[in-house]
């Protein structure tokens, strides 16, 4: 497909994350956590502002009401990690790593409200996104379900997620390292 190098298209991230969605990766994710018998609606919006993704709670925040996906923020962030990755179809590759990423650390949050007893109370009292121990937990819990078995382009796009993102020089090594590359695993 023709896009500008490097360039994340939000229709087409739209389209992977509802394939993601309604297909075999959310399935086994709910079985991978055990969460199969809970039954969110799931809503995908486009809203230019929020979090890339987020849980949200009824009222009183006693129980989660849906979980919810915003088109615009994925956008943004899959830019920020990948617009120096001049090769299209790493891009298209890494994006759709990342929306796995994303989605793998909401359904993570998705346990610990509806399985594991954590308080949802407290979590929304703490505004510190870096101080909620629960964010740890579900990054955590992500990088090790996209980890497994994976090959060595899956481990460079995670640690890039996780901790820094390509600058230019870095950006270039990868794509001459991974020219071609082809998933074959997922
Ligand atoms: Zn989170």
């Amino acid at each position: 497909m023709a896009f500008f190098g490097g360039c994340i298209d939000s229709t087409q991230l739209k389209t992977v994350l509802k394939k993601l969605l309604e297909g075999d990766f959310l399935i086994e994710l709910r079985h991978a956590l055990n969460i199969e018998d809970v039954n969110l609606p799931i809503k995908i919006d486009a809203n230019i502002f929020g979090s890339p993704a987020s849980c949200i709670p009824n009222k009183n925040k006693t129980s989660l009401i849906r979980v919810e996906f915003l088109v615009e923020p994925l956008t943004k962030e899959s830019e920020r990690l990948f617009g120096r990755i001049f090769d299209q179809h790493l891009v298209d590759i890494a994006s759709e790593l990342f929306l796995k990423f994303i989605i793998a650390h909401e359904f993570y949050h998705v346990k610990q409200f509806m399985k594991l007893g954590y308080s949802i109370e407290d979590y929304f009292s703490i505004s510190d996104y870096s101080k909620r121990p629960e964010e740890h937990e579900a990054n955590g819990f992500a990088i090790g379900y996209l980890l497994k078995g994976a090959d060595d382009f899956t481990k460079e796009i995670i640690n890039c997620i996780t901790n820094q993102h390509f600058d230019n020089d870095s950006a270039s090594v990868f794509c001459d390292k991974y020219k071609g590359y082809c998933v074959n695993t997922q």
